[in-house]
């Protein structure tokens, strides 16, 4: 037997940047690089707890929780709490890892991170959820801190699990402090924190497009496929209707709507509000006034991209490998120019593999080339919004929400305009002038930044 643990999705996420690495000259250029990377591949702790709680129905019922407290180098460990029946050590483990790089990619401050529950929360009510959240903290609150570990929402936390946690651990440890990130507005939170990953993901790919077409071209007037109905899912739609463009799509795991004349923002806002009670988007078109009358399709047990037509945008927004070598290939076939992931690792390697290959085989920038960028980079406004909400937290004050936003802007800018600059600095590609990979400068900006540190 392998002492080495089968962590399929871990092992995919540490390929990856390893092979951007290795891909570039950066070890030939910087040979004192090559001893970073065993030492950051391997968590500086995890912690496995045991996670039990009554429920409604009288019955104990037992879970296992995890933080792995990835990497400490930039600042206190940061990254989101998975809730989800899928959650083991090696998702945490690829969440984590990406996470460091993440995190340096805002230029904040920054330790990686990330923690999780292997639960089921639908169909269980707010109190049941609450006894889950003070059980989960019961343990976390020995590891975590403020300027130690702070832990954010992720899939399966939201708002209100925020802020059950962040009861807990107040109760816990008799201390108010800025532990969590995510908080209500009225107990620390940061304005455009919920908006921040969709809004960030849109900021990026607006970089994106204004780069390869000269500024020439925004939003406006794209057809845009979206995959997922959640937060983040959710208000890039919702910044996508503001710019002028046509949200073709979004989904759930069980199908997808399809809206070729396009979602409006008043169905986006009634998903939001019918996905706390853990509704269905095929219970959502059946039950909202919102969506009477319009022409939405609804396809049972399909992800969105076969299914959308022409488009030139597509956001996936659900959960990692969400995009097949297959459904890459039917993206390229229906026009797709920008691919940005609003999830983490939403593309298989095979459809980053051939998203990068459209890349390869072009010669400029307007070419019919695909612009694809990791979650690493596109998706990371929302921690980067959380890193401001630390930084309120210790100031005790509250920023406007232009202020923020302003902030969450300029941070999506400059890391795309970091990304393509490394790339171009650290890769001998013949087109990496006009058209450089992002997918290698995400990882090598975020490498070269932990390494240093
Ligand atoms: N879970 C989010 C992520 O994947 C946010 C993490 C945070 O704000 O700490 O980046």
């Amino acid at each position: 037997m392998s002492p080495i643990a089968h962590e399929p999705e871990f092992q995919q996420a540490y390929e990856e940047v390893v092979n951007s690495l290795k891909d570039s000259t950066l070890f030939e250029k910087q040979p004192k690089y090559q001893k970073v990377l065993p030492i950051v591949s391997v968590p500086e702790r995890i912690i496995q707890f045991r996670v039990t709680w009554e429920n409604d129905k009288g019955e104990q019922e037992v879970a296992t929780g995890y933080r792995v407290q990835y990497n400490s180098a930039k600042g206190p460990y940061k990254g989101g709490l998975r809730f989800h029946p899928t959650v083991n050590l090696s998702i945490l483990k690829f969440l984590g890892f990406e996470q460091i790089f993440k995190n340096a990619l805002t230029g904040q401050s920054l330790g990686g991170g990330k923690g999780g529950l292997c639960v089921d929360l639908k169909g269980r009510s707010d109190n049941e959820i609450r006894r889950i959240c003070y059980s989960f903290m019961r343990e976390l609150s020995r590891h975590i801190g403020q300027d130690t570990d702070v832990p954010a929402g992720d899939i399966g936390v939201g708002g209100r699990e925020v802020g059950f946690l962040f009861g807990a651990y107040k109760s816990y440890k008799n201390s108010w402090e800025g532990v969590l990130t995510g908080k209500g507005l009225n107990w620390g939170g940061s304005l455009i924190r919920p908006e921040a990953t969709g809004y960030g993901l849109v900021y990026y790919t607006q970089a994106m497009i204004d780069f390869a077409t000269k500024g020439k071209e925004s939003f406006a007037g794209k057809r845009v496929a979206i995959s997922g109905s959640g937060n983040v899912a959710q208000y890039a739609a919702l910044k996508v209707i503001e710019l002028g463009g046509t949200v073709v799509s979004l989904s759930d795991s069980k199908g997808s709507v399809i809206a070729q004349n396009g979602i409006t923002a008043e169905q986006v806002e009634a998903i939001t509000e019918a996905k706390v009670q853990f509704k269905t988007l095929e219970q959502i078109i059946g039950e909202y006034s919102a969506f009477s009358n319009s022409q939405i399709k609804y396809i049972a047990g399909a992800r969105p991209w076969v299914h959308v037509g022409e488009v030139d945008v597509a956001l996936p927004c659900a959960t990692q490998n969400e995009v097949s070598g297959d459904e890459a290939k039917a993206l390229v076939a229906a026009g797709v120019k920008f691919v940005a992931e609003g999830s983490n690792m939403g593309c298989t390697a095979e459809a980053a593999h051939i998203f990068e290959g459209q890349r390869l085989s072009a010669k400029s920038a307007s070419e019919p080339a695909v612009w694809y960028a990791p979650g690493k980079a596109s998706n990371m406004g929302g921690v980067a919004v959380s890193g401001l909400e630390m930084a309120q937290n210790s100031q005790r004050m509250s920023w406007s929400r232009e202020q923020v936003d302003q902030e969450l802007k300029k941070i999506m800018v400059n890391c795309f305009n970091d990304c393509l600059s490394t790339a171009r600095e650290y890769t001998n590609e013949d087109n990496a002038e006009a058209l450089p990979s992002l997918i290698k400068g995400a990882n090598l900006v975020g490498f070269i930044r932990v390494a240093d540190a």
